[in-house]
């Protein structure tokens, strides 16, 4: 079994070396991270490469839900639905820890894209399609219920409401559980190793994989039989390299962009997905903890793949939206304590706006031997993966022996639990347990809908910092640092905070206090020089500040 620790790089560095891989997987968001894990758990030598850090790409910048896409009912995208409507609940039962169920109120409004009865009929398709349980079906409400349901909704247009059932995820935490799972099974996953070209053999097929390890500063050869490209808004740039060209089939990435406000702000009694005044999209409201999170927007991207970011203009349109279907909260510019843009990897088709492209996903097969995916939605990763392994393993044939069938529907990803039931008596166990060492209830909590079980291992650094550390939340971040290296292959400040964590999105004001008590202990563990330490603070600081660059000469949006 591989470990997932940081610190065993130059081992890991030595295998990816001198071993002949039967699959190189390229790109590390939730897509190659389900590719991954399905083809080790068929028996196949799996390696999978990130530039980054793992789910650096969209796969931490989505609206985090595990839906069926219920407005795509409307662009008739029906087996669409129907697959990502069944996925939800298989990414349910395999990863309950950080997948969680979340109750949606849809507003029907005057001039809304949707009347009562279509509401009615698309939540009523939407719940068979996705063969959901009864207890999860949609619920029609009275304009008078839909105004209890939720208070803050204005009244003036309201011609009823839906109450249906979602779930409430986090995107990069998904995919780290895959990846944590597929190096379980024995893949050797790494972060901070860039895909730069490929060689190609005398058939003009690829032979060996060109690669940059940004840790190590080192230029690398990998050997793979075959090679997915897994890389999202990436895709084309790889399938143009050596011997891959672009068919008329290419990507169209559109932006969408969240915006986050204390949950005093907004404070919601559930999830809200509402009709946009000014163009008839649909836009999410979502409390979580301390803070709700709005979003997204939709506009073709033509900039830097690397560096999406909210502009005014995003912030702009989604604080209207909140401010004419919550009348009362008159949300400014200043409440915004975070923000996050992230790119669809979309298939372009030919006069179509951004809203009405298709998710579904597509394969690309390049003559150089790549294969390449691309579209999709999180929830579908499971299934999109299995596709694509399912291409590997037909190419491969007699080259690999004892090739399995797909396991990944009943896989349990992580720290997983079997039920619910399992769930909450773990929580209330190790709620006792750790009292000692001042951990509440809520603490335990929020550890367990990160890591499961794992949250063990977390809470026995705890009590091992229990005698020099005095402070709890200290404590609690220092063990939750030390198992993000240890366990996760988190490399700095970032890693941590952002993609292992969520910090930056959800405690931003909080981790103020920390972050730099947090750099010192990174650099402890790596004994970092004062360059690498001040390095990591500085990226860190970088992405502190671009998630509110946005208010820079800003003023208040009008309504
Ligand atoms: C705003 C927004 C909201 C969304 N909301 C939802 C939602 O609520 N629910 C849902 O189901 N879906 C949602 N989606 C869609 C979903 O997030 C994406 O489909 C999914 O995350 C794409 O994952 P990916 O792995 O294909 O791409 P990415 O996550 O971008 O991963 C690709 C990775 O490849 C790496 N890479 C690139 N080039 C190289 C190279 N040369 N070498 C090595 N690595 C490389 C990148 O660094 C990156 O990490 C949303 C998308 C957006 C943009």
């Amino acid at each position: 079994m591989n470990d997932f620790s940081a610190k065993s790089r130059k081992e890991h560095i030595r295998q990816l070396k001198d071993t002949e891989f039967d699959l190189l997987v390229i790109g590390g968001g939730i897509t190659g991270a389900g590719i991954a894990l399905d083809a080790v758990t068929r028996g196949l030598k799996v390696a999978l490469v990130e530039k980054k850090d793992f789910a650096w790409g969209t796969s931490s910048r989505s609206t985090k839900l595990i839906h069926g896409g219920l407005r795509y009912l409307k662009q008739l995208e029906i087996g669409l639905v129907r697959e990502v409507g069944m996925e939800r609940a298989v990414v349910y039962r395999n990863a309950m820890h950080i997948v969680r169920p979340e109750k949606m109120l849809l507003p029907i409004i005057i001039g809304g894209s949707l009347g009562k009865t279509m509401s009615s009929f698309g939540l009523w398709v939407y719940d068979f399609l996705a063969d959901v349980d009864s207890e999860e079906k949609r619920k029609m409400l009275t304009v008078k219920k839909t105004a209890k349901t939720e208070p803050l909704l204005r009244t003036d247009v309201l011609k009823g409401g839906g109450l249906y059932y979602e779930y409430r995820s986090d995107d990069a935490r998904l995919t780290i559980e895959n990846i944590k799972t597929a190096v379980r099974n024995g893949a050797l996953c790494l972060n901070y190793i860039e895909v730069e070209d490929f060689e190609l053999d005398a058939n003009n097929r690829i032979e060996q994989i060109r690669v940059k390890d940004h840790i190590g500063h080192e230029n690398l050869i990998i050997r793979a039989k075959e090679v997915v490209n897994a890389t999202g808004p990436w895709v084309d740039t790889l399938r143009v390299k050596k011997g891959g060209r672009l068919s008329n089939r290419k990507l169209h990435l559109t932006k969408g962009v969240h915006i986050v406000v204390p949950y005093q702000k907004l404070p919601l009694k559930q999830s809200v997905y509402f009709d946009v005044e000014s163009d008839n999209r649909m836009v999410f409201a979502i409390p979580r903890g301390n803070i709700t999170y709005i979003g997204t927007t939709d506009t073709t991207y033509n900039q830097d793949i690397g560096t999406p970011t909210a502009d005014f203009s995003d912030v702009e349109y989604i604080l209207n939206a909140a401010n004419f279907i919550f009348p009362s909260v008159n949300l400014k510019v200043e409440d915004v304590i975070s923000s996050w843009a992230g790119l669809r990897p979309l298939i372009h088709e030919e006069g179509k706006d951004p809203s009405e492209l298709s998710r579904k996903d597509e394969i690309f097969y390049g003559e150089n031997g790549l294969i390449s995916i691309a579209g999709g939605k999180l929830t579908g990763y499971r299934k999109m993966s299995e596709r694509v392994v399912d291409v590997v393993v037909e190419r491969l044939g007699g080259r690999v022996k004892g090739v399995g069938e797909c396991k990944t529907e009943t896989l349990g990803l992580g720290g997983y639990f079997k039920s619910e039931k399992e769930m909450e008596k773990f929580i209330i166990a190790r709620t006792g347990e750790s009292k000692q060492i001042g951990l509440k209830q809520k603490d335990v909590h929020a550890l367990v809908l990160k890591y499961g079980k794992e949250t063990d291992l977390i809470i026995e650094k705890a009590f091992e910092l229990y005698p020099t550390i005095k402070d709890v939340e200290k404590r609690i971040h220092i063990a939750e640092l030390w198992y993000s290296i240890h366990h996760e292959m988190s490399h700095n400040l970032s890693d941590y905070l952002i993609r292992r964590t969520g910090r930056l999105y959800f405690e931003r004001t909080e981790i103020e206090a920390v972050k730099t008590y947090l750099n010192d202990c990174l650099t402890k563990e790596f004994s970092w020089d004062e360059t690498e330490s001040n390095q990591s603070l500085d990226d860190f600081n970088q992405e502190y500040f671009s998630v509110v660059a946005f208010k820079e000469g800003s003023k208040t949006p009008s309504v």
